[in-house]
């Protein structure tokens, strides 16, 4: 039968690489949620639907709903990798432009609606670990664990410069200052905790911790 875990948090509190780690561990197929975001983002980017500030909704939907029609997804315990004329785009997804528009871009309920049926469509019947900001919220509310990480600013910004390459620190900082403050103010699945969610705070803990951590109460 179905099992689901859920970790959401801010980006930076690590929620990704401790996905992997227990994806791994325990077998379960991961699915990374702001992977889809983010290539809706670049795609968009591309298109001129950006110009027309989303012209009418039924319109801007059907795009979307064409975007996510053309990639294929693999997910497994190493992780979802989206797949787009025949090849992988993950690195692409990363990219300093897609950061600075993702957060605005994943507010609108159109995109959110057409990603969750997409990412409810793609776990059914499977076993997994989802992260992201809405998982244990609002897109898999019967998980069957959710868990919700945190850590300071600081240590966030500190761990996600080792993960770019075309930018620094400061930079780094600034964006997930920007992405957070817009991801929990928006209207429609703002970054919370869920109902029933272990917080866990991983700023004055070690990647083997954060994973212990979790593991105990999966055990449980
Ligand atoms: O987790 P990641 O950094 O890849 O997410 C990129 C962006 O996608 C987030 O800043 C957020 O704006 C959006 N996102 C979201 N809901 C999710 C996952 C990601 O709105 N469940």
């Amino acid at each position: 039968r179905e099992f689901i875990i859920t970790i959401d948090g801010p980006a930076g509190s690590g929620k990704t690489t401790v996905a992997k780690a227990l994806a791994k561990k325990l077998n379960l197929d991961l699915l990374e949620s702001g992977a889809f975001y983010r290539y809706l983002t670049l795609r968009l980017l591309q298109s001129d639907i950006m110009d027309s500030q989303f012209s009418s909704d039924e319109i801007f939907r059907k795009k979307i709903e064409e975007f996510l029609s053309e990639i294929e997804i693999k997910i497994s315990p190493e992780g979802t990798v989206l797949i787009y004329q025949g090849r992988p785009i993950n690195n692409e997804l990363r990219s300093k432009e897609v950061e600075e528009k993702v957060s605005e871009i994943s507010s609108h309920p159109v995109v959110r609606e057409e990603v969750n049926k997409f990412m409810r469509r793609l776990i059914e019947g499977k076993r997994v670990i989802t992260e992201g900001r809405d998982m244990g919220s609002c897109v898999f509310p019967q998980a069957d664990l959710k868990f919700f990480l945190t850590a300071d600013l600081e240590e966030r910004a500190r761990r996600r410069a080792k993960d770019v390459i075309d930018r620094g620190l400061e930079e780094v900082k600034k964006n997930l200052l920007e992405r957070d403050k817009r991801d929990s103010e928006r209207e429609i699945a703002p970054l919370k905790v869920p109902e029933s969610a272990i917080v866990i705070d991983t700023t004055n803990l070690n990647f083997d911790q954060v994973v212990e951590r979790l593991e105990m109460f999966i055990k449980r």
